[in-house]
């Protein structure tokens, strides 16, 4: 069984002390790539190093929008600098979130850093990882309206693979009709632990009305733990709990859940090549 880990934040302090182990564990169970995105100049910096040191590592870098004290034009340089690197594969994590941030002078921040790094994403010719999160934890509201909007009319002007490709709306946490907009603007759609829980029934609802060839599956390590282990610090090793799931979801095997989103990874991420 060949999985791919496409969200998990190995560069977090949380491994500080095993990271070597937890990277080792999952490659020994299965996981043939994990990508960690960026956070902001020192994050991404750091997952290129991971990435640099470990033949299954990839990197993703940018400004998460809750990080965005950090979003000077000189970290944003260096941020573009790292990109050069042959195993940076996307531009992420960027995106809205009005979970945390609730002044309209900081949200209007988050959209213009998502839209200037969305034109350079395009520049380079690369994916986005998105990140989408509503006030209050809602399931629709100016967050999705948002998002959609800006990336509406960045797909518009994209060419080529980018277009046809452009990224996934990671841990996606909205309504059918916001996954469905998504869709049809190429984006794929990331799933994580949450779809594992108890009261997650309508989540689940909404993944079976996701064609499988446009799902791709991720930890959020070290977040989101799934059922069963959702006491526990989450890690990439457990992303087949996601994948069970999933298979359960949309009646299929285990080893065809991590074959089909493999594949979606691999023809989102081109790092197959
Ligand atoms: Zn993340």
């Amino acid at each position: 069984m060949q999985l791919t880990d496409t969200h998990c934040h190995l560069d977090y302090h949380k491994f500080n002390s095993d990271r070597a182990e937890v990277i080792q564990r999952a490659v020994d169970s299965g996981l043939i790539r994990l990508l960690v995105p960026g956070l902001q100049h020192r994050s991404s910096q750091d997952a290129v190093l991971l990435a640099e040191s470990n033949p299954s590592v990839y990197a993703a870098v940018g400004f998460h929008p809750t990080d965005l004290e950090e979003f000077s034009e000189n970290n944003f340089k260096e941020v573009k600098e790292l990109a050069k690197h042959a195993k940076v594969v996307a531009v992420g994590e960027i995106g809205i979130d009005y979970y945390w941030v609730k002044e309209n002078e900081k949200r209007a921040l988050q959209r213009e850093a998502l839209k200037q790094q969305l034109q350079f994403a395009k520049e380079i010719n690369k994916p986005v990882i998105l990140h989408m999160r509503e006030e209050n934890d809602a399931w629709f509201g100016e967050a999705s309206v948002d998002l959609l909007r800006i990336l509406e009319e960045w797909q518009s002007g994209l060419q080529g693979a980018l277009a046809e490709k452009p990224g996934v709306l990671h841990s996606f946490n909205g309504t059918l009709e916001t996954a469905q907009k998504a869709l049809a603007l190429n984006f794929y759609i990331g799933i994580t632990g949450p779809v594992t829980y108890k009261n997650a029934e309508k989540k689940r609802e909404i993944v079976k009305q996701l064609p499988l060839d446009m799902i791709l599956i991720e930890t959020d390590s070290p977040f989101l733990s799934p059922i069963p282990v959702r006491e526990k610090r989450n890690e990439p090793y457990f992303i087949r709990h996601i994948a069970d799931k999933i298979a359960e979801i949309h009646s299929k095997s285990p080893a065809e859940i991590a074959q089909i989103t493999t594949a979606n990874a691999e023809r989102l991420f081109a790092w197959g090549d």
